[in-house]
């Protein structure tokens, strides 16, 4: 059955033992050992194509990101990855296909101490569905409701480099180099996440844009927040744009950033910017929870800033039914 060479295929490319699991891909289901007294952490994340890539995208760059999306998630709860499923819906048989997103996927899951344990495999329009299974200690976990009135607000990397790329390659432009990167392959900051645990009051991974997902965060936490859009991290790429309200939309309402977005109080400022050394990623406080219910935006005037785009979201032109 052409179905099962794919899988063996895909499955001589990528980790898919340890000495953490009983029984891998090849029988009903996988049979894995987490130490005991550990818990599981556990995300999963869709990847369509015509809705969260574009047709004809590249295979191996499709194989980095299914996983760097879910990692991205373990790494905003502080956890530890160790499995992953993978269930892969294809229009056909397609081996040189598997290969290249075989071989995405392997990079990254080789880096990150990542094994493939199972999955699915059936024809359809193509989708990509990743399941991750991480590990942490008890009580560890970094979660949206925790931040505290005065905390900092920080946030790693750089934002709206993904969504200056793809507005570009929509635009027929071509797309190179670190703004390429930044929408193709981007880096799940796990190192951060763990370091967070203890430090952090609240975290979440930056996916629909700084705004929504402070806004995420904000929610849980019963809080607002303010943040100053002079203060938010550019890339060269971005900070050339000479339009400062379209650079500052990007920022807040771009998505596909996956940087990791915290709370922390004042007092962990010194321990954050110690952290952003050890790791070699740069750390910005870019604003700070307060009271309220809303997230506010103010520009260097000290006026309100209101971005002119709003953040991704699915179903937003249907009428919900
Ligand atoms: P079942 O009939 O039990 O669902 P399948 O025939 O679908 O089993 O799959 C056979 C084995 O291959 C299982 O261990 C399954 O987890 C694994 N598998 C199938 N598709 C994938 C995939 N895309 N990635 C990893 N493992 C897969
Ligand atoms: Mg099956």
């Amino acid at each position: 059955v052409p179905e099962f060479s794919l899988i063996r295929r895909l499955a001589s490319l990528v980790p898919t033992s340890g000495a953490d699991i009983e029984c891998s891909i090849g029988d009903d289901g996988a049979v894995l050992c987490p130490d005991s007294g550990e818990r599981l952490v556990v995300a999963t994340d869709t990847l369509n194509e015509g809705t969260h890539f574009l047709p004809g995208a590249d295979a191996g760059a499709l194989g980095h990101k299914a996983l760097a999306v879910n990692l991205s998630d373990l790494a905003a709860m502080g956890a530890s990855p160790r499995w992953a499923l993978l269930n892969l819906s294809l229009p056909r048989e397609d081996a040189a296909w598997i290969e290249a997103f075989g071989s995405g996927f392997a990079g990254l899951a080789e880096r990150t101490g990542v094994r493939l344990v199972g999955g699915d495999t059936c024809a359809g329009p193509l989708s990509l569905v990743v399941t991750v299974l991480g590990t942490q200690e008890p009580g560890r976990s970094l979660r949206r409701d925790g931040a505290r009135p005065g905390d900092d607000v920080w946030v790693s990397g750089c934002l709206g480099d993904a969504a200056l790329a793809l507005e570009r390659r929509l635009a027929g432009r071509p797309v190179e180099g670190r703004l390429a990167e930044a929408l193709d392959a981007p880096e799940p900051r796990l190192a951060l996440g763990r370091r967070l645990v203890g430090v952090a009051g609240a975290c979440i991974d930056v996916s629909d844009g700084l705004l929504a997902d402070l806004g995420h965060i904000a929610t849980a936490s019963g809080l607002g927040a303010v943040l100053t859009v002079a203060d938010l991290p550019a890339s060269p790429a971005l900070a050339a744009l000479e339009d400062d309200t379209r650079r500052w939309s990007l920022q807040l309402c771009g998505g596909d950033d996956y940087e990791l977005c915290f709370t922390a109080p004042v007092a962990q400022r010194d321990t954050i910017r110690g952290i952003a050394r050890d790791i070699d990623l740069r750390l910005t406080r870019v604003g700070s929870m307060e009271q309220g219910a809303a997230v506010r935006c103010r520009a260097p005037d000290g006026a309100a800033f209101r971005p002119a785009r709003r953040a991704w979201e699915h179903f937003a032109g249907s009428d919900g039914g």
